[in-house]
């Protein structure tokens, strides 16, 4: 039976971290700031942006709600990041996706100037991912490499098969994990024998959104497993993209669902928005 990595506890010490640098911060330059701008009312993205700026509040970041109802534009949109691009107590900047089918999305996104883009999606930070250069990187591709640190597992050499290619996802991890060294298969909708593929992983890193995808025979014996799926069962259940209980068996190391990589994303949001406040003076 494979052992836990729990997500909760590795995100509390994370969380205790931040606070240890907002505090040695506030004095000299001022308290950091967060500023979440959400759109409309998506009952599910209100909480998560509910939940952001509580776990902003925990650790001393200031958070600078911007709630806006579903029919404003995108040049709206753009007027409000623009000016949190010139507010100098706003550090951090994220918009809540998704935005309502009217608006550019991506023009928003691009919008944010990169020192304060904590979510690493705009082009300058994909780029500087890509091209190893420092930048800020996605917060939850950065979770799961810390989760993967805490195993104390050397990732160069090893076999690393990572399922969904997003923007948000699948494509930074992989290339985080090409940046230690890792040996990575990025897997999609296309491709053609998932099973086999995931048979020949050390790291498993799913990340599709399809409930229980990934069986327990497909995990190699010692391998270690990362969760990333967040689906919801008929019955209002969370459940990852692989079948915990299976994969549990033959795994050294497994993330649950929930309690693995979600609270991971939500405090590397936080380091991410100190080390925004840090590189800024
Ligand atoms: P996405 O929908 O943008 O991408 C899904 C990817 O999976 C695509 O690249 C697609 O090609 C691939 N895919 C779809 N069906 C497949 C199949 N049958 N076999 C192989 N690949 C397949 O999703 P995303 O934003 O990357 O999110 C993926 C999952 O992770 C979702 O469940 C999402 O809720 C969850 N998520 C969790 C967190 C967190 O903090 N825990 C953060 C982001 C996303």
């Amino acid at each position: 039976m494979g052992s836990i990595l729990d997500g909760k506890l590795v995100a509390r010490a994370l969380r205790a971290d931040v606070r240890r640098r907002v505090d040695a911060r506030r004095e000299p330059h001022g308290t950091p700031g967060l500023a979440a701008v959400l759109v409309g009312d998506d009952p599910a993205s209100r909480v998560y942006v509910n939940n952001k700026e509580k776990a902003c509040a925990e650790v001393g970041i200031r958070s600078v709600g911007r709630r806006l109802p579903t029919e404003t534009t995108t040049e709206a949109l753009l007027d409000v990041v623009g000016e949190l691009n010139e507010a100098a107590d706003v550090h951090g900047i994220l918009v809540q996706l998704p935005l309502p089918a009217h608006v550019d999305a991506e023009a928003v996104v691009q919008k944010i100037v990169p020192s304060k883009d904590v979510d690493g999606l705009t082009m300058v930070n994909q780029g500087r991912l890509l091209a190893g250069s420092p930048g800020l990187r996605p917060c939850t591709p950065l979770g799961i490499m810390h989760l993967l640190a805490e195993t104390g597992a050397v990732l160069a050499g090893l076999e690393a098969v990572v399922l969904g290619r997003s923007q948000l996802v699948g494509k930074p991890v992989a290339m985080l994990l090409l940046e230690q060294h890792a040996t990575v298969t990025l897997c999609h909708s296309r491709t053609r024998d998932l099973a086999s593929t995931v048979r020949g992983a050390d790291i498993v890193v799913a990340a599709v959104g399809r409930p229980e995808l990934v069986r327990g025979e497909w995990i190699k014996d010692g391998a270690i497993v990362i969760d990333v799926g967040i689906n919801r069962t008929a019955e209002g259940k969370l459940i990852g993209d692989v079948h915990f209980d299976e994969a549990a068996r033959r795994a050294s190391w497994i993330t649950p669902v929930p309690g693995g990589v979600g609270p991971m994303t939500v405090a590397m949001l936080l380091a991410n928005t100190v080390s925004a406040a840090e590189m800024a003076s």
